[in-house]
């Protein structure tokens, strides 16, 4: 593919500079690493210090804080170009870059930014996010049953998170635990975690079909002692940090799943001019060009979506989010793009025959990732219950 033309679309020259360099950086040093990734399920840790040189990480950070103070649509840019060419390192990148640290931009204090900031921008800290826990899926804040006492000058957490991303490797870890079980979701509070802190531990990395390289883990907290001068925001407020945080993830995780779908489209293409059965290029039948049509035009449409969204969180006010018209318009963005993808990837794997069958060919591995699309960051039908729930409040309102 070549790179696409983000001016049509309404973004600027500046934007566009910023998908060029993430595209040819992930094209030229990252892809190539994808099927180690996959085979080995190996994390490349060392690429982090190499992102942050090519000044791909840390780019909503402040420069007083080391990074390159722009918007979060310039994050969603970066997300989309990386996991055109590496899903599973983008899908790293996202978890520290975004769910950890754009929280602490938008949430922490002055003493959190100057200790933790820098270390990301640099690539010397590698960050988490803990929401999900065993018991506590979709209904998150609800159902948490990781708790914080304080106790001095500290809180002690006690509780397991399960499925965190980059849980096994991330040096700090923003964590979400109850600090009044009575007041339920309004009864949580944000911590930042270090990893080194006494109490925490990784009770294992998970082995999973799909963005493998990508280490998932679950996380134990074991009376782990955690200074109040980590909490994020005033105690008890912690649904608020995470409501606008998942909203903002779900629309850079819908830039991410638009590369990812992209990537398939264009393997499909070669592949459909390259492979010849009855003595022609199996890309002149038209059913072929029928599906390779389909998967164009679903994936511009949620590529149009996706980019406006994108452009609607860009100044999303600190603390803003979780519910309204951004909370509507993320999860629709999401939800057209998670299902999107696995739908053109779906034909993809057709178009490859046998082929898209073998564990060892790249569009089999972009089809088992594809799946987590439309399962994390809120299930397609999490993202539909948001929808008609903010449909049906303006209806009646
Ligand atoms: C690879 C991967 C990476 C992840 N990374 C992170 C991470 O970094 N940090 C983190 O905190 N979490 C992470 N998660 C967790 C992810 O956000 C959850 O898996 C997701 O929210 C769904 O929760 P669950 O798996 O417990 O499913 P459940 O909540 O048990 O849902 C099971 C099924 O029931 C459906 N369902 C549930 N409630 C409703 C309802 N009200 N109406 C209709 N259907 C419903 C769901 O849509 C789903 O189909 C990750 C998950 C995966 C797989």
């Amino acid at each position: 593919m070549s790179i696409p033309n983000l001016t049509a679309f309404g973004f600027d020259a500046d934007y566009q500079a910023i998908f060029d360099t993430a595209y040819r950086y992930a094209r030229d040093e990252l892809y190539d690493l994808g099927k180690r990734m996959d085979d080995e399920d190996w994390f490349p840790e060392a690429e982090f210090r190499q992102l942050a040189a090519q000044g791909l990480l840390g780019v909503t950070v402040p420069a007083e804080y080391g990074g390159a103070g722009l918007d979060v649509l310039a994050q969603c840019l970066i997300a989309e170009a990386v996991a055109y060419w590496n899903h599973s390192l983008a899908a790293g990148m996202l978890a520290s870059d975004n769910l950890c640290l754009h929280n602490l931009v938008r949430n922490a204090d002055e003493d959190q930014k100057r200790r933790y900031l820098p270390g990301f921008c640099d690539g010397s800290l590698i960050g988490a996010l803990g929401m999900t826990e065993p018991g506590a899926g979709s209904d998150a804040l609800g159902s948490m049953a990781t708790t914080a006492r304080r106790d001095g000058d500290s809180y002690v957490l006690n509780g397991r998170k399960l499925f965190i991303t980059n849980g096994p490797v991330a040096d700090v870890l923003l964590v979400y635990a109850k600090t009044d079980v009575a007041k339920r979701q309004h009864g949580i509070s944000a911590f930042i975690v270090e990893k080194t802190f006494p109490g925490f531990s990784v009770a294992q990395k998970l082995d999973k079909m799909g963005w493998r390289g990508s280490p998932t883990g679950e996380l134990v907290f074991d009376d782990c002692r955690v200074p109040v001068a980590n909490r994020v925001g005033e105690e008890n407020r912690g649904n608020v940090v995470m409501m606008s945080g998942l909203d903002i993830e779900r629309v850079i995780a819908a830039f991410f799943h638009i590369g990812l779908a992209q990537r398939a489209l264009d393997l499909a293409l070669d592949y459909a001019t390259q492979r010849k059965q009855f003595g022609r290029a199996i890309g002149d039948f038209q059913l072929i060009q029928g599906m390779l049509s389909d998967m164009y035009t679903e994936l511009e449409a949620a590529r149009a979506l996706t980019y406006q969204v994108g452009r609607e969180i860009m100044d999303l006010p600190e603390g803003e989010g979780g519910r309204g018209a951004v909370h509507k318009r993320s999860a629709a963005a999401f939800l057209a793009a998670g299902r999107m993808c696995m739908r053109v990837l779906d034909r993809a794997v057709q178009i490859h025959g046998g082929m898209g069958f073998m564990r060892e060919t790249e569009v089999n591995r972009l089809y088992r990732s594809g799946k987590v699309g439309e399962i994390a960051a809120g299930s397609n039908e999490i993202r539909q219950v948001i929808i008609a729930g903010e449909l049906l409040k303006g209806a009646a309102g």
